[in-house]
């Protein structure tokens, strides 16, 4: 991702910047507009309104038009912190939302991220205008939810929260780790699975369906005490077959248990159940009794 500067004219400093700033965090906002970064950056530096703002993210790079070290008018706060402590940033093209926004927010977490690293700042040092000042701003960020944009942002920062807070799936039957999520109000968004992954030992989530079944068996129990049947590379198509070849009861009572263990319900021992187990086993997330 392309960062630049496009810096307001210095005889500009009185209306845009007018004071020296020390920045304390960064705040969000959207333009409720659909115009690229550069061109948001150089409508602000053209004209002679006391509004302004550090950067502006677009789907395709990220724009700077106020030094670091100068405050800008964008906050609605006066010389409240917002507009005084405040490094702002601007998500383009949040108006009408789409590939455009959802890539300029991508940059700006990027982006986001990358600044908290070098000011050795925290996830708490990422605020939203609506913090300072009574305005639906970042609005369209808000709408698809502010904590899934901050765990993007930690994320991005390979951090993850706190391990008291992993969902519990024990009521949960199907196979959907989103549906699974958000049936107990769990934020199911990509980047969150990939925070919850991590905090699971799951390494490098792509989102494949080995890796959310995975997700869901270890949430359904106690994490620490599930195992796996271990596929012996069966190539054929029958449950029965495999689970003889790693010398394991394939009995129907006894794959009845396991269905319902790894949340096939029901079972009667249909063509399709058994698929489904053959194909739990052999992608090795086929729960142990
Ligand atoms: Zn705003």
């Amino acid at each position: 991702m392309n960062i630049k500067q496009n810096l307001v004219n210095e005889d500009k400093y009185s209306i845009k910047c007018p004071y020296e700033m020390n920045a304390e965090f960064i705040v969000v906002h959207n333009t409720a507009n659909d115009a690229s970064a550069e061109n948001e950056i150089n409508y602000m530096k053209s004209n002679n309104n006391k509004v302004s703002f550090h950067y502006a993210a677009d789907d395709k790079e990220i724009v700077q038009g106020i030094p670091e070290n100068r405050n800008a008018w964008h906050a609605g706060d006066g010389n409240g912190d917002g507009n005084r402590k405040g490094i702002a940033i601007e998500i383009c093209y949040s108006k009408s939302g789409g590939d455009r926004f959802t890539k300029a927010e991508q940059n700006a977490v990027i982006f986001i991220a990358q600044k908290l690293k070098e000011k050795g700042w925290g996830i708490d040092k990422v605020k939203k205008h609506q913090d300072f000042a009574s305005k639906n701003c970042p609005h369209r960020t808000l709408e698809l939810g502010w904590d899934r944009f901050l765990n993007m942002i930690k994320a991005e920062l390979g951090q993850a929260s706190t391990t008291n807070d992993l969902p519990n799936l024990t009521n949960y039957n199907g196979q959907s780790i989103v549906d699974a999520l958000n049936s107990v109000g769990y934020d199911s968004s990509f980047s969150n699975r990939k925070i919850l992954a991590n905090k699971l030992g799951i390494s490098n989530y792509t989102g494949t369906a080995e890796q959310n079944l995975k997700m869901i068996a270890l949430l359904k129990g106690n994490t620490s005490s599930v195992t796996y049947l271990k596929n012996a590379n069966y190539k054929g198509s029958s449950i029965v077959e495999a689970l003889n070849q790693i010398k394991v009861d394939s009995s129907y009572s006894y794959r009845s248990k396991l269905a319902s263990k790894n949340g096939i319900n029901n079972y009667k021992g249909t063509a399709t159940q058994n698929t489904q187990l053959l194909n739990k086993l052999k992608m090795g997330t086929l729960i142990k009794i």
